[in-house]
């Protein structure tokens, strides 16, 4: 039997031999995007991606693609059934706390294995100055009046700090928010990686007074809080949410290592 997947989800014609074991990885990470390279390469695996379809525009992923919601738990058990899913990676944002949950319940109902990819969180160093929140909207109540704030949050979450009068917000996202930008609010459309010379020139340019960060851990966004060291800027780092516990590891390498320890 041959399988494959289009863009939608659907049956399409691009064939997989059913003896590559079908790998689902729950994206939308530099790390997932690195993990399906590497099973692609792999004579033994067949990556498959799923994306939520947050990013309009995402960055090109080796194997095949499928975008949108499964239609929580029970969704994804049916899925990893229905399309012969050996195992499945979840590779998510350490902040996308919903599908990570949804994962461990499908895995149990479905009896297909699943693993965990998600990288280190950051540390506080001994020069960083950092204010510990645990949400958005604590994070959004923390910065001082008259602050201009660097808010690095993604696009689905910057409302509350649009709806503080008293700061200046200049937003940095990847895409356009939905959501309308108030006067004097600035954006700053980017896509990582950052390197220290571009944060410490953003900051010093913008004339950044603090800066707002998720501890989404990982290379590619850390540059910021180096430079916000250097600057001696105080950080509203805002803490992970919970997830239900998994067989976790922080790098591609080891997740694979543990792929084919698992598919033994
Ligand atoms: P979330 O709150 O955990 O998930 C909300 C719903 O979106 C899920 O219940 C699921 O819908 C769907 N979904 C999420 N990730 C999916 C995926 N990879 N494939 C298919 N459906 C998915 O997620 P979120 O925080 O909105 O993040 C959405 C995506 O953006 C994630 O894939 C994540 O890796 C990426 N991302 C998130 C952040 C962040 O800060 N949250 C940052 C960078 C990248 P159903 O229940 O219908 O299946």
């Amino acid at each position: 039997m041959w399988t494959s997947l289009s863009s939608t989800g659907k049956a399409g014609s691009s064939p997989v031999p059913n003896e590559l074991a079908r790998i689902l990885i729950l994206g939308g990470t530099a790390e997932a995007r690195m993990l399906a390279e590497r099973l692609e390469g792999n004579p033994r695996f067949s990556p498959l991606t799923s994306l939520a379809g947050v990013t309009l525009k995402p960055s090109r992923i080796a194997g095949e693609v499928r975008t949108g919601g499964f239609g929580g738990p029970t969704g994804l058990a049916n899925f990893l059934r229905e399309e012969s899913i050996a195992l499945m990676v979840d590779a998510t944002h350490p902040f996308a706390a919903q599908i990570s949950a949804n994962a461990v319940q499908a895995s149990a109902r479905s009896g297909i294995p699943s693993l965990r990819l998600e990288r280190s969180e950051w540390e506080e160093q001994k020069d960083d100055d950092w204010v510990r929140v645990n949400d958005i909207e604590a994070a959004a109540r923390a910065i001082p009046s008259n602050a201009l704030a660097l808010v690095t949050v993604g696009r689905q979450e910057v409302e509350p700090f649009f709806a503080r009068e008293d700061i200046h917000v200049l937003a940095r996202m990847i895409e356009p928010p939905d959501t309308n930008v108030p006067d004097g609010a600035g954006i700053i459309l980017a896509r990582p990686p950052f390197s220290l010379d571009e944060e410490r020139a953003l900051l010093e340019e913008k004339n950044v007074s603090v800066l707002v960060s998720k501890n989404s851990g990982g290379a590619a966004t850390y540059a910021k809080i180096e430079a916000a060291r250097e600057m001696k800027l105080p950080v509203i780092m805002i803490a992970r949410p919970g997830k239900p516990e998994a067989v976790t590891v922080s790098s591609v390498e080891e997740m694979i290592a543990l792929i084919e320890k698992t598919l033994d």
